[in-house]
């Protein structure tokens, strides 16, 4: 067996010992004599599984008790809608577009309601983050939108908009759990797992509780998407992505035995530092962001050559280090470095790097 670096953007590298310990589990899961994969959903076994991953994660992210936390599937994508349709009480909200994942999110509001673009990156090809500060927010929007790490263009939020009363609505897919937050800051966070905590399938929202008490605010929201009614239900309305669920909750304790969210964040600081570091001098490969932007999860880099690009990515690969084409929407090169990267594989990467540099001088 052999495992490579990988750089992947998502589905992303998982922490090896919880892959591991899902394979020593896979037959039967703790006397049970049955995977979690075959077991129901509704046994004593996934009850205890369920409930220790939302309390687990309650633990690592200090969640308060008037939010509440659900599993859901369909994709982050699906709570593009699934955010209005809960949420666009009076009809309106405002959106930050920072990249194309925040654009979708937008577009699709746009089917439920009236969706207001406030700020945009869009000049500069999302490269940085707009001010966010002083905003012409409509008075009666519903909640001010923002998708907190740019995936695809590797910028993250430092500073939370000034949303003037309104609440805040986070797409954290991307940055989940990869530090400290304060939670009573938003009114709803939420992600899919697929990027820094779990397999795809399995969505997270974390939704302050007066904000769903009475149900979605249009009312055909599907049963399925409706905040409210999965609440009610602990996640387990119908059948809900058991075993990606599952994996979850193994992150989340291997994320709380390295010392949780604190020690997740200098870990990821010291990971992006190396290769920010790198980058900063190096005169071949350069960042593509505003460098106050910078995202600890997701960084882009170009030599300014697409053929050389092509090259640095196949001769990278060759040599173990996966998945580092840039997204298709902006070329170049592309690393994540979520929580599950071991420091070795950044300073290995530069490493690697450096070494090209020379040869491609
Ligand atoms: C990947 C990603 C999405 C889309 O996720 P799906 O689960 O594929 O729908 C949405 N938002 C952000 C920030 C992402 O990184």
């Amino acid at each position: 067996m052999s495992r490579v670096y990988n750089f992947s953007a998502g589905p992303a590298v998982l922490p090896e010992e919880v892959l591991r310990e899902a394979a020593d589990e896979m037959l039967d899961y703790k006397g049970t004599g049955m995977s979690v994969m075959e077991m129901s959903h509704r046994s004593k076994a996934y009850d205890t599984i369920i409930k220790e991953a939302e309390q687990d994660l309650r633990d690592l992210m200090n969640i308060p008790d008037n939010y509440k936390v659900i599993f859901l599937q369909g994709g982050a994508s699906l709570l593009f809608a699934g955010v209005p349709m809960n949420l666009m009480k009076n009809g309106k909200a405002a959106y930050i577009i920072t990249g194309q994942w925040a654009k979708k999110a937008y577009q699709e509001a746009q089917k439920y309601g009236e969706a207001v673009a406030v700020a945009s990156s869009a000049d500069k090809t999302f490269s940085y983050i707009p001010d966010c500060s002083d905003l012409d927010i409509p008075e009666d929007a519903d909640y001010v939108y923002i998708c907190e790490n740019n995936t695809i263009y590797g910028t993250k939020f430092k500073t939370l908009p000034n949303t003037k009363g309104k609440e805040l609505v986070a797409d954290v897919s991307s940055c989940f759990l990869s530090e400290p937050v304060d939670v009573t800051k938003y009114g709803v966070i939420y992600g899919g797992v697929q990027k820094n905590v779990g397999p795809s399938g399995v969505q997270i929202v974390i939704v302050r509780e007066d904000l769903i008490a009475n149900g979605p605010a249009l009312a055909y929201t599907p049963t399925m998407m409706d905040w409210k009614i999965q609440a009610d239900n602990d996640s387990l309305y119908n059948t809900p992505p058991c075993y990606g669920i599952y994996v979850c909750g193994k992150v989340f304790k291997w994320i709380k035995k390295m010392g949780g969210l604190e020690a997740m964040k200098a870990h990821n600081e010291k990971k992006a530092k190396v290769l920010y570091d790198f980058l900063d001098q190096s005169k071949l490969f350069k960042g593509t962001v505003n460098p106050d932007d910078r995202s600890l999860m997701n960084v882009p880099f170009v030599t300014g050559d697409a053929d050389l690009d092509a090259k640095f990515v196949k001769e990278a690969k060759e040599a173990g280090f996966e998945n580092l084409k840039g997204h298709r929407s902006v070329g170049g090169m592309r690393a994540s470095i979520y929580n599950a990267m071991p420091i070795e594989g950044v300073e290995k990467l530069v490493e690697f790097m450096a070494k090209f540099e020379v040869e491609n001088a």
